[in-house]
């Protein structure tokens, strides 16, 4: 697709998804609460001259880094129907970029397109056997380089049962914030989106390389099963990826924007 018309349809997700927020009061006065956004309602020089209403910056210097993961060659899990979830992590991490965008959240995205990431810092004249390994160094490094202060990968799940359902989050082990944001993030999901998950959150061993070697706060999310044909099918729909995107970024930038996040 074209550029271009490819901004402008994010930009009409990105407004639809504002209205969203704003019209569900919980999701509302949970980023109220962790932000200096002044409502135009409440601005006494909104309307007064006519001039356009001023909206506060906030004073924000977190950088969050969303990690769609895979990509390219690789595809990560595939439902029976064939729907990989490389796909899907891009779709829900752009949305979440767009959240970022709207809310004044300094962001960058590990990957903005279908690839991996093996050839970012160097050239090989043969990656055989190398790709998947260089994409995760790569990623690694890309926190590194842009000093990111947050790390949010994105991925979705696959397991032998199809009745498996339901988000989980996995923390780095290396540092408490990333236990507060995964349980943050766990916490608002039973609250307002899978009341009946009981998925516990839980600390990553070393099968997950960039959680493992990630010092700063890092969270990785596994949105949903792609073994389960319902939560699949629920996953290929932009209304519940939306859903899903707002539940996730609320409490990251409720992270990002308390006073003692940065430690
Ligand atoms: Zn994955």
């Amino acid at each position: 697709m074209h550029n271009s018309t490819k901004d402008s349809l994010r930009f009409t997700f990105a407004y639809v998804i504002f209205c969203i927020l704003f019209i569900s009061s919980a999701l509302t006065l949970s980023v109220l609460a962790g932000n200096d956004i002044v409502l135009i309602e409440n601005n006494p020089e909104a309307g007064v001259s006519g001039e356009a209403p001023i909206v506060e910056e906030n004073n924000k210097t977190f950088l969050l880094m969303i990690d769609a993961g895979h990509g390219g060659e690789d595809g990560g899990a595939v439902s029976d129907g064939g729907v990989y979830e490389k796909d899907l992590n891009l779709a829900v991490s752009e949305n979440i970029a767009d959240l970022s965008m709207l809310f004044g959240q300094p962001y960058s995205m590990t990957r903005d397109s279908d690839k991996l990431l093996y050839d970012k810092y160097s050239e090989l004249t043969d990656y055989t056997g190398k790709k998947k390994s260089l994409d995760l160094k790569n990623r690694l490094r890309s926190a590194d380089e842009e000093n990111a202060d947050v790390f949010l990968s994105i991925h979705m799940n696959k397991f032998t049962s199809p009745a498996s359902m339901g988000l989980q989050v996995y923390y780095s082990p290396n540092n408490e914030g990333s236990r507060v944001l995964a349980e943050a993030i766990t916490a608002y999901n039973k609250a307002h989106l899978q009341k009946d998950n009981e998925r516990e959150t839980k600390s990553a061993t070393s099968s997950i390389y960039l959680l493992h070697r990630l010092q700063i706060p890092a969270v990785l999310v596994e949105c949903g099963f792609l073994s389960n044909p319902d939560e699949t099918a629920r996953l290929q729909t932009k209304t519940y990826r939306a859903s899903l995107a707002c539940t996730v970024f609320t409490p990251v930038l409720e992270y990002c924007t308390r006073d003692s996040a940065k430690q």
